[in-house]
């Protein structure tokens, strides 16, 4: 293990340098990353041009062909010195999460677990990328052939990250990138670009080979047409909004699109289930990291007879919520990322309420803070009744029967996951076959995921799967080899 670089002390050293190819980069002009929460400046990073990334896809040619060549047993090496690092230096990362997004530091030391087991199971998959014999002789004429398909990797991947999990959603790129023998370029979101930086730095540290991994900083505005159109560039992976990755996607032509958008998700509460747990699970699933988060809980269905006390248990739930400084270890909620973002979530609550939405708690704006939030009564007419609102507030549903409760749950454009809680089997079933998502979740909320499962949605909620199994599959193509015979 070799020292990381130039970023290591973060909290004492300001200017960050980005990483290319294995070198740390510094350029003249910068962008400030700030601390939502006083909106104090806390580093700079490079504000990379398409100069730079043009420079990381010449340099990632050549990453490709070493990353290719390394032996399975470097890359699970090298993804070991990963997690080693991290684990290492745990609490710099979950400051440095902290501190630059909105999670709380008991938020981001979840992340942090979660990044190091998802770097982990990426060494792990690294020696399962299997292929399989093919009966050639199937077909008549056919006969004397013997062969078999292996997955070879893709080349070159395009990773845009979101601003939400700055570090472990970065991981889930890069973790089953090298595990596959793909280079990869990551454009992190530009208000946080930090974590992104650290990891690399693990990377570095771990004596990942130089051109096989870039992380660099710059408005997607700027430099994202450049990085995703490139033909060199082979995938392009994004995660965030619907309307960057449907403007992704249409630019980046033919090549290989993973798309991990964004969704409002439901939860059904039927009347047999046990209300201690859904109401402890459903806050929790609407207000994680201030309600940024893409399985978030925005939507609860609710049958009529219990609809009274559950949603008295809710809001008597929410309103224990402390929301306040992100490193106090007290803390459970943080602020939004920007103060325009809570403006904009404080806009569609009034919005709601001025159409006759009844407000149960919160609904307060202070800077960047906004109080996690409770709507009865939310109109088919209100913006937060379709689309997702990605902030700490959620509407809750009073509904006849189970049936109504899917059809609205799958009256939206988004389909990532869904939650239900009941202890009917037959009616988690029926849930599981009829609602139009990537996940069901039985007596958890739509806010459950493990880092080896299969993740992604359907309709515009995205395409492809990651969950670092599943992300391999997507990263490599199968090569299918057949020798032929006299017998
Ligand atoms: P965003 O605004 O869509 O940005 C995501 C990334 O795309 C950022 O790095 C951004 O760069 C970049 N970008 C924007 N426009 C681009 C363009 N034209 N070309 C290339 N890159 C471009 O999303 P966000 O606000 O960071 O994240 C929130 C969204 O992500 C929510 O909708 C949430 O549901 C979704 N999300 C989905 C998942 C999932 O796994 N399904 C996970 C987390 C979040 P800049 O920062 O420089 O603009």
């Amino acid at each position: 293990m070799r020292e990381g670089g130039a970023n290591m002390m973060l909290l004492e050293k300001k200017k960050m340098k980005m990483y290319v190819a294995g070198e740390w980069v510094e350029r003249d002009r910068e962008i400030d990353v700030h601390d939502p929460q006083d909106n104090s400046v806390i580093a700079t990073v490079p504000a990379a041009t398409a100069e730079d990334v043009k420079r990381a896809i010449e340099l990632a040619k050549e990453g490709k062909e070493i990353a290719a060549n390394m032996p399975v047993h470097e890359r699970i090496a090298v993804l070991n010195r990963a997690a080693d690092y991290i684990q290492e230096h745990a609490e710099l990362f979950a400051t440095t999460i902290a501190r630059e997004g909105s999670k709380t530091i008991r938020e981001a030391r979840k992340e942090v677990r979660r990044c190091i087991e998802t770097i982990r199971i990426s060494a792990e998959e690294a020696r399962r990328i299997n292929g399989e014999t093919i009966p050639f002789d199937q077909m008549p004429g056919s006969e004397n052939r013997i062969g078999y398909y292996y997955r070879f990797p893709i080349g070159i991947i395009a990773a845009i990250t979101p601003f939400n999990d700055p570090l472990n959603l970065v991981a889930h790129k890069v973790g089953p990138a090298i595990a596959s023998g793909n280079a990869i370029i990551v454009k992190p979101a530009t208000v946080t670009p930090l974590s992104a930086l650290l990891l690399a730095e693990a990377f570095h540290a771990a004596e990942l080979p130089a051109k096989v991994l870039s992380v660099i900083t710059g408005y997607g505005s700027e430099i994202g047409d450049t990085l995703v159109t490139d033909p060199a560039i082979r995938m392009v992976s994004f995660t965030g909004g619907v309307e960057a990755g449907k403007e992704v996607a249409q630019k980046a032509g033919l090549k290989k699109i993973g798309m991990e958008l964004g969704s409002n998700s439901p939860v059904i509460v039927l009347k047999d289930a046990d209300l201690t747990d859904a109401v402890e699970s459903t806050v929790s699933g609407a207000f994680w990291a201030a309600g940024q988060n893409c399985l978030g809980v925005q939507r609860v269905y609710i049958e009529k007879d219990i609809f009274d006390t559950f949603t008295e248990r809710f809001v008597a739930r929410t309103r224990k919520y402390v929301v306040g400084d992100k490193l106090n270890e007290q803390t459970d909620m943080g602020p939004l990322i920007t103060e325009k973002e809570a403006i904009r979530v404080e806009q569609w609550v009034n919005e709601a309420v001025g159409k006759g939405a009844k407000l149960l708690c919160g609904g307060k704006r202070n800077g960047a803070f906004y109080e996690p939030t409770v709507l009865i009564d939310v109109p088919a007419s209100a913006r937060i009744y379709r689309e997702e609102i990605f902030g700490p507030v959620v509407c809750l549903y009073p509904v006849t029967d189970l049936e109504e409760a899917i059809q609205k749950s799958n009256d939206v454009q988004y389909g990532l996951q869904a939650g239900i809680f009941t202890n009917d089997l037959p009616k988690a079933f029926a849930a599981v076959l009829k609602l139009d998502v990537g996940g069901v979740m039985v007596n958890d909320s739509s806010d459950y995921r493990i880092d080896g499962m299969p993740f992604g949605g359907v309709k515009q909620s995205g395409l492809g799967r990651e969950g670092i199994r599943f992300a391999i599959q997507e990263m490599t193509e199968p090569k299918v080899v057949c020798f032929r015979f006299n017998k």
